[in-house]
């Protein structure tokens, strides 16, 4: 499996292999892109953009809702990796643009303290 940046055409660099363990106990080997990165659906087609194209290249290209929306993935994908800062970043582009419950839930949750305390 590979994926390419829509803007820049760039291949996205894969982690290291990590294991998971699944609800079930299930053992499960992943690996995910090295660094954020965001899949977008729009009507004309997904839209892969690389960490490297972002902010500068998405806010070039893109502008409204689906602007927003790119920070919101971004967002997620950094909360996904316990990056709270940096999607606390994103989130907040996303909010300036348009306030939606989910963006506004998303930054809540990068607010909350974790478990291990590392805020
Ligand atoms: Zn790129």
């Amino acid at each position: 499996m590979s994926s390419k940046c829509n803007l820049c055409g760039r291949e996205t660099a894969l982690g290291a292999p990590q294991t998971w363990t699944g609800t079930d106990g299930e053992r499960i080997e992943i690996r995910m892109p090295r660094d954020p990165s965001a899949l977008i659906e729009t009507p004309e087609g997904d839209l892969e953009i690389c960490f490297d194209c972002y902010p500068a290249r998405v806010e070039q290209r893109f502008a409204g809702d689906l602007l927003a929306e790119i920070h919101y993935q971004f967002g997620l994908d950094c909360l996904m990796r316990e990056q709270r800062g940096l999607a606390e970043q994103c989130l907040r582009r996303a909010i300036a643009i348009r306030r939606s419950d989910a963006y506004l839930d998303a930054l809540a949750a990068a607010r909350t303290p974790t478990m291990h305390g590392d805020g």
